[in-house]
């Protein structure tokens, strides 16, 4: 063990991934979204209902993604019941978000709006989305969150794409008027996974497309990419469209800690045993310089466990521990694992 991550009664924030239906096609979404509601998603009134007992568990925080969370019916409802008790976040990728839209946006109090793009033109942003003029679509919606007085941050995952427009990308969201751009990495979830060849750069070639990131001045930057690979499971919590509790969306495939429309979030976050070590820091191996930046250890829990089937194993993201693991091979699949003590997940869920 390497040292322990800062420890938290209950958590502060957490994320909702509300629905798992989309209009646009991406060709990696991690979802899986489809055009029409999947079975068993949580409706308006459940999710109204878990917001208020979030809110009574002591969370500040909702970070609102799916999905396309405007496309889920009752969403203004749903977000209108987050403002008064939390700072709320949407990400979206902005279809359909007009003037009226953010307006409504803005009037209900949300905090700040993420919209992604997976091109600085769109050909490429297309292309990706699988429709076309949802590159339009994500521009206007950007500047209408920014005209209705909503900070936003325009989203981007690193891919062989996205890389060699990565200047461009930040030029066009601080002309659209974003105060910041995140760059995120691409992890081999849901639909990724049939794209990973096509898609996946390798350690040098990602730590080479950031060292060639030029910002605009006043553009704020986030990337969890060595010295900043923080492993923020310490403060992770997170809820997907049917209700249970996973800790984190990048967990989506791997995890299922329980049902939490029936038990309180805050006993599963305090009694599941691999929630609790995943929050531990107990890692194999950290990166120091991440470390002190952090304030935690071992990066991404999600990436660990994906390419080296190991909870504990070291994040291969990161350019100290990564040891010649190959980011373009696509890993096996895992399975999800519902505690410590390997349970599987389907067990409980069957
Ligand atoms: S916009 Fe997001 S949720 Fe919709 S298909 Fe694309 S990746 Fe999935
Ligand atoms: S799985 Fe990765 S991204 Fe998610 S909370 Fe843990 S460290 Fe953070």
């Amino acid at each position: 063990m390497i040292a322990s991550n800062p420890v938290l009664e209950s958590p502060p924030k957490i994320t909702l991934g509300i629905t798992e239906t989309c209009p646009l096609r991406c060709n990696y979404c991690y979802a899986d979204c489809a055009h029409a509601p999947k079975q068993g998603e949580l409706h308006e009134a459940q999710w109204v209902d878990l917001i208020k007992g979030l809110a009574d568990q002591g969370v500040i925080q909702a970070y609102i993604e799916g999905g396309e969370p405007l496309a889920k019916p009752g969403f203004m409802n749903i977000l209108r019941s987050a403002t008064p008790v939390m700072m709320t976040l949407l990400r979206t990728h902005g279809i359909g978000l007009t003037h009226d839209v953010a307006r409504e946006l803005a009037d209900i109090g949300l905090g700040r709006g993420l919209v992604d793009f997976m091109g600085a033109d769109a050909a490429t942003h297309d292309y990706a989305a699988g429709t076309a003029g949802s590159f339009e679509q994500s521009c206007a919606a950007v500047r209408n969150l920014v005209a209705a007085g909503i900070p936003v941050d325009v989203l981007t995952i690193l891919t062989t794409r996205t890389a060699p427009q990565l200047s461009a990308i930040a030029k066009l969201a601080s002309d659209l008027g974003a105060s910041r751009i995140g760059v995120l990495r691409l992890y081999p979830l849901g639909r990724a996974r049939h794209v990973w060849s096509e898609l996946a750069l390798s350690m040098n070639a990602q730590t080479a497309a950031l060292a060639s990131l030029q910002c605009p001045s006043g553009l704020g930057l986030m990337q969890s990419w060595h010295p900043n690979d923080h492993n923020c499971c310490w403060q992770a919590a997170a809820i997907n469209a049917f209700g249970r509790a996973i800790g984190c969306m990048y967990l989506r495939d791997y995890v299922d800690f329980g049902d939490a429309t029936e038990t309180p979030y805050y006993d599963i976050y305090r009694t599941n045993p691999l929630y609790q070590e995943l929050r531990s820091g107990n890692v194999e191996e950290s990166c120091s310089s991440c470390s002190a930046t952090q304030g935690s250890h071992g990066g991404c829990r999600s990436a660990a466990y994906a390419f080296h089937g190991r909870w504990t194993a070291p994040d291969p993201f990161d350019l100290g521990l990564n040891r010649g693991t190959d980011l373009t091979q696509l890993p096996p699949v895992r399975p999800r694992v519902s505690n410590q003590e390997g349970e599987n997940a389907h067990d409980l869920v069957a």
